[in-house]
C-alpha cells in the first residue's frame, strides 16, 4: 500500500454539526485523543525503540491540560464507533519529558515516522490526517478575505470569520507527479534540493484552469522539454506536508529529447526499465538511486518497470 493511503476512520462528517454529541465524545472513556506537538504526532513508547511502534491515542483527560486556550482539537472519525481526536499542544515545553505524557512516548517528526517502517500502515494515515489538519488550522487563524481572527467549528472541519462572515474549509492541493515513458525507458529527473544520487519522477503543483492531463503535459514541457500525448492515472496519494493530494500517473512520451530547465532541475535522463528494476529493489547504480517506499514516485517507478 503507498503510505498515508487507505485511512480506516469512519469521519462521521454527519456529526461534525452535532456540538452535544462532540461534547460528550471529548470525555467519553472509550474516546482517543492523539497530542500532536510542534506538528510532530505522539508515539508510544521510547525514541530509540526497535521493532513495532504504536500512535500515541491518550484516554481523554490526560493531555488536554497542556494545549493553549484555542488550540484545535480535531475529530479524526470513529474506530468502532469510538471518536478518535487530535489536540494541538504546541503551547507545551517540554511535554515528552515533562507533566503528565513523561514517560509515555515521544514525538516524531511526521515524514520520519513513516519512513521508519514501525508504525502499521492504518496509523500512517490516520497520523497523516491529523498532521493536515493540525497544521492548516496552526496556519489559517486569521481570516484571508478581512483578516479578523477566525474560530475553529464544525469540530475542525470550517473556521468562521465573524468579522465578514467567511467560512474557511480545510485546504488539499493537488500536484501531479509523474513517469514520462518512451518505449522501455523512463524520465527521471534530480532537483536541485535533492540529496546527491537521487532521480524521481518530476511534479508539480496543479494550476487553475487545468485538468490533471494538462498539468502533467504542461509539467514535463516546462521542467524538461519533453513532449508528450496520452496520459493515464494510477494512484493518489494524500502527502501531509504541508496538504497536498499527490497524483501519479504514466504519460507517453513523443520522443527522447530532454531540453532541461535549469531552474527547476539539475538533470533529467532516460531510465532504462531493467536499471529501474535494480534501483527499485534497493541495488543503487553507478551512486543513483531513486525515492523511498514513503514517497509515490517509488510505486509509480516499481509499477512501470514491472509491467
Ligand atoms: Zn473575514
Amino acid at each position: 500500500m503507498i503510505p498515508f493511503s487507505g485511512n480506516p476512520l469512519d469521519r462521521a462528517s454527519e456529526k461534525r454539526t452535532d456540538s452535544a454529541w462532540l461534547a460528550a465524545r471529548k470525555t467519553d472513556p472509550n474516546s482517543h485523543v492523539l497530542p500532536m506537538w510542534r506538528l510532530m504526532p505522539f508515539i508510544l513508547g521510547p525514541e530509540k525503540a526497535t521493532g513495532p511502534l504504536e500512535a500515541g491515542f491518550l484516554r481523554p483527560g490526560l493531555c488536554e491540560a497542556l494545549a493553549g486556550p484555542d488550540a484545535p482539537m480535531v475529530l479524526l472519525g470513529l474506530e468502532k464507533g469510538n471518536a478518535l481526536w487530535a489536540l494541538d499542544i504546541s503551547a507545551a515545553r517540554d511535554p515528552a519529558n515533562e507533566g503528565p505524557l513523561a514517560g509515555l512516548g515521544h514525538f516524531r517528526e511526521m515524514r520520519a515516522a513513516a519512513m521508519g517502517g514501525g508504525l502499521p500502515e492504518k496509523d500512517i494515515a490516520i497520523l497523516g490526517q491529523a498532521k493536515a489538519m493540525i497544521d492548516w488550522h496552526r496556519r489559517h487563524g486569521f481570516c484571508a478575505n478581512c483578516g479578523a481572527r477566525t474560530e475553529m467549528q464544525d469540530a475542525g472541519y470550517r473556521r468562521h470569520c465573524a468579522s465578514c462572515k467567511s467560512d474557511h474549509f480545510p485546504r488539499t492541493d493537488p500536484v501531479v507527479i509523474m513517469l514520462a515513458t518512451h518505449g522501455d525507458a523512463c524520465l527521471v529527473g534530480r532537483g536541485k534540493q535533492f540529496p546527491r544520487g537521487m532521480y524521481s519522477a518530476l511534479a508539480g503543483f496543479v494550476e487553475p484552469g487545468e485538468t490533471i492531463e494538462e498539468a502533467v503535459r504542461r509539467e514535463l514541457m516546462e521542467e524538461a522539454g519533453v513532449k508528450t500525448g496520452n496520459v493515464t492515472y494510477y494512484a493518489t496519494q494524500p502527502w501531509p506536508f504541508p496538504s497536498s493530494l499527490m497524483i501519479g500517473c504514466f504519460a507517453e512520451a513523443e520522443s527522447r529529447d530532454v531540453t532541461v530547465d535549469q531552474n527547476e532541475l539539475a538533470e533529467a535522463i532516460w531510465l532504462e526499465k531493467d536499471k529501474a528494476r535494480a534501483l527499485i529493489s534497493g541495488t543503487p547504480i553507478d551512486g543513483m538511486f531513486v525515492p523511498p517506499k514513503v514517497a509515490i514516485a517509488h510505486h509509480l517507478i516499481r509499477a512501470w518497470a514491472e509491467m
